[in-house]
């Protein structure tokens, strides 16, 4: 299979790479073995501590000794080759692991998850043999635990603005500046840090380092009193002249964001395994609520509005699972990039999870609004999602921006100019100007077998035909968008996140259809007939939003809607009342 081609990319091409989802992704039996004596461990450790989770949460911290229980698991050993100590697990075992502790509690799930997902990735991805023989064997046992700081006051979103410096010295870096935010802060040894080893100036270039917290001039910040994952550990990590080893250079030197980029993509699977989890423990609980609360003398669940809620929640559960499993395969299988992918995965199962989240408290009514039940905990835990790990404004850009300009790429003479987007994808898109005004018509693989999905089940020819004539509209779009908007498309963020909305849904569509039809082969179509029910509301659902969004890239009223903010803006307050 080749490793290097990029689903989506061809989709806006017109063709359909089905080989890279095709079939649907099986485990190894070995992990899959390991994989569910962990799980079973997992219940064991959580499954009764529904009252301690919800103290911990009033109280906004976890105990040590809870923390050493997790140790005492191996939870924090997850993705540490097993002759290191570890468990050894690929991302899909991985994301499946923490999908089990977020269905008992998201702090737990989030400090397990940021010290395997990004805390420690970077050494795995990136470490020497000599960094990897220092510290995975400390990690495995938890008895370094792993963070990973990039966000600063000043650089969030725009992650390659960091101010912390690292000067070079002889046999060593000097580190100073302040990370914020940082999971796992104030129980973490272990932190990979991102600062500026280029020339001064706020953009330059930046490296990763491994910086232990027993290292003079790190200290931590006191715990921050959040909405949600109280529990978890969140905190400043202060470095004030902190004399860093040059063998903790993590990656090459001035290679710090596509490090910092590499990591977040690695671990998103982590991320969307959690979103998961998370839904399948509220459509338990919703779907226990509403067989068992009664009005107008029936239980609520048979109210047609309810239903609504409840099925809903099982299409996009199903949806986010089929694709995370997608995205942890390709990562396991060593593809090249799949950033894009992995992206989608990111934004879809966080929005579903909250839009379940919503749906679970609404269906529980004012007992949904009461801290007695755990609904409104949930809400709080999961809102987070949307905001870390690269917030799902910027992730949209990206999915769209990266794409489309990838889709330039044959063009030999842009290939030069095309060096820099993984650094900086919106900056990158102006070379797309050049290829907007040459190009004068888009050969694309519509018409050809390239553009037909021929692996799906024909128990859903249907659906497979919904999304062939859904690639094709994605196909003719990214043309029109192209060529009308050239490098401007950087300013123009509607549209992009209309083409990124469609990206979105059609790579998910492609997961649950390989997925559907991977069961169909096994069991049987009459067996697995309310997963085919799943594909096929998914496939109604993804067809009636795309065509919508890409309508809407021309028909809008963006202009107005933009004038309203800038007007807001100025006034700095809405400014009607009806007296
Ligand atoms: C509980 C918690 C845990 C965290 N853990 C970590 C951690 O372990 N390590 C770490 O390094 N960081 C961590 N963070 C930081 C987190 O990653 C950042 O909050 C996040 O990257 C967003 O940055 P920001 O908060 O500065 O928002 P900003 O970047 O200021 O964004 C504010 C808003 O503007 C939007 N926006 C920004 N740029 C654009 C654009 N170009 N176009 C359109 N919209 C845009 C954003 O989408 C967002 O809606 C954590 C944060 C929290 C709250």
């Amino acid at each position: 299979m080749d490793t290097k081609v990029s689903f989506i990319r061809s989709l806006c091409a017109g063709e359909i790479e089905q080989d890279v989802v095709f079939p649907y992704p099986e485990m190894d039996p070995d992990e899959r073995e390991l994989l569910v004596s962990v799980l079973d461990s997992v219940d064991a450790l959580l499954k009764d501590r529904g009252e301690d989770f919800r103290k911990w949460d009033v109280a906004g911290e976890m105990p040590p000794e809870f923390v050493d229980e997790l140790r005492q698991f191996g939870l924090f050993g997850l993705i540490v080759p097993e002759d290191a100590g570890g468990m050894g697990f690929g991302n899909m075992a991985y994301s499946r692991t923490l999908q089990q502790i977020a269905r008992h509690d998201a702090s737990v799930a989030v400090t397990v998850g940021a010290h395997s997902s990004i805390g420690m990735r970077g050494l795995k991805l990136f470490g020497t043999d000599d960094q990897k023989a220092r510290y995975y064997e400390k990690l495995a046992t938890g008895e370094m635990i792993a963070a990973f700081c990039l966000t600063e006051a000043g650089a969030g979103s725009d992650a390659a603005s960091v101010r912390t410096t690292a000067v070079e010295h002889d046999d060593h870096y000097l580190l100073n500046g302040t990370k914020i935010w940082i999971t796992n802060g104030g129980i973490g040894d272990f932190f990979t840090v991102f600062a500026k080893t280029g020339a001064a100036g706020a953009r330059s270039k930046m490296s990763a380092f491994i910086v232990t917290r027993d290292m003079p001039g790190v200290s931590i910040g006191p715990h921050e009193d959040k909405m949600g994952l109280r529990a978890s550990s969140t905190t400043s990590v202060y470095l004030e002249d902190v004399k860093v080893p040059k063998e903790n250079l993590l990656g090459e030197r001035d290679k710090g964001f596509r490090v910092a980029m590499a990591i977040l993509n690695s671990g998103r699977s982590g991320l969307g395994g959690g979103a998961v989890g998370a839904m399948k423990r509220l459509i338990a609980l919703t779907a226990k609520y509403a067989t068992e609360r009664k009005q107008f003398g029936e239980p609520i669940g048979s109210f047609g509005l309810i239903k609504q809620k409840v099925g809903q929640m099982v299409v996009d559960c199903y949806a986010a699972e089929s694709a995370v499993q997608v995205v942890a395969a390709l990562s396991d299988r060593g593809y090249a990039d799949y950033s894009v992918e992995a992206a989608i995965i990111k934004v879809f199962a966080t929005e579903a999870l909250w839009r379940t989240a919503d749906e679970a408290l609404q269906t529980a009514g004012g007992t949904g609004f009461m801290r007695e039940y755990p609904y409104e905990m949930v809400m709080r835990d999961s809102r987070i999602n949307r905001i870390f790990e690269g917030t799902n404004e910027v992730l949209r850009l990206f999915i769209a921006l990266t794409t489309l300009n990838d889709v330039g790429q044959d063009l030999k003479e842009m290939a030069s100019s095309l060096k820099g987007i993984f650094d900086h994808p919106i900056k990158g898109f102006g070379v797309l100007y050049e290829y907007a005004v040459r190009r004068a018509s888009w050969a694309t693989g519509v018409g050809t077998d390239k553009g037909s999905l021929t692996k799906v089940h024909t128990a859903l020819a249907a659906e497979t035909e919904v999304f062939e004539d859904l690639t094709r509209q994605l196909a003719g779009m990214a043309d029109v968008v192209l060529r009308k908007h050239g490098k401007n498309i950087i300013g123009k963020q509607f549209a992009t996140r209309r083409m990124a909305d469609v990206m979105i849904d059609l790579w998910v569509f492609a997961c649950v259809l390989s997925r559907v039809t991977a069961a169909i082969e096994k069991d049987g179509a009459e067996a697995v007939a309310p997963q085919i029910e799943i594909a096929r509301t998914f496939a109604g659902q993804a067809d009636q939003r795309v065509r919508q969004n890409l309508r809407r890239i021309d028909r809008n009223d963006d202009e107005l809607i933009k004038s309203l903010a800038e007007r807001t803006y100025e006034d700095l307050a809405y400014t009607w009342d009806v007296i």
